[in-house]
């Protein structure tokens, strides 16, 4: 159970938004554990060949799982931080909107990605993240998430790629 190491942070980055804390988790040998067992479990590892997480804390845990089973890492990033060749695509956020960059030969390990962030909320990051990968000729097999705000629409953003969250609130 990873509810317990997570911490609700109230108005944090803005007014009205509850923020979900994974620090305590990370801090927790048996929390971090649990979360990157839990992800190993959510979905069959011979599913996918390559471990894809969304800059910056789909990184923690989507290397951390890449490495216990032995697969390679893609870091999807915000705009400017690839050095090689990428492809990019933004999205709309309430106010404004944001960008996402992946290397062109990001697939080359395996095609099959494992789509790996902390948390969904509205499902623009991950939505964007999809249509990525796509584009570069990788199929996301499934998503995987630490939580899942539940009240909020991500999921139906998603199309028909399976989801998986530990939590969900
Ligand atoms: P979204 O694109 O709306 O699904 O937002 C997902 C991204 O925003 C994830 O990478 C999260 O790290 C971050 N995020 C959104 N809402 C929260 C929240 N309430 N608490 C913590 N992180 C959040």
């Amino acid at each position: 159970m990873v509810e317990r190491f997570i911490r609700d942070v109230p108005d944090f980055p803005k007014e009205g938004i509850l923020f979900k804390d994974i620090t305590p988790l990370l801090q927790s040998p048996e929390g971090l554990a649990q979360a990157i067992e839990g992800l190993a479990a959510a979905v069959d590892p011979a599913s996918y060949d390559t471990v894809c997480g969304i800059e910056s804390r789909g990184f923690i845990f989507g290397t951390a799982l890449a490495c216990k089973l032995g697969k390679g890492f893609v870091p999807i990033r915000k705009p400017g931080k690839l050095p090689w060749k990428t492809e990019s695509e933004s999205y709309q956020l309430e106010y404004g909107s944001d960008t996402i960059e992946i290397h062109v030969d990001a697939a080359s390990q395996g095609p099959r990605f494992l789509m790996v962030d902390d948390l969904l909320a509205t499902g623009g990051t991950m939505a964007a993240a999809l249509t990525l990968v796509r584009r570069i000729g990788a199929t996301p097999v499934a998503c995987a998430f630490v939580i899942e705000l539940g009240f909020l629409p991500g999921r139906a953003k998603l199309g028909d790629v399976p989801i998986h969250s530990l939590l969900t609130y």
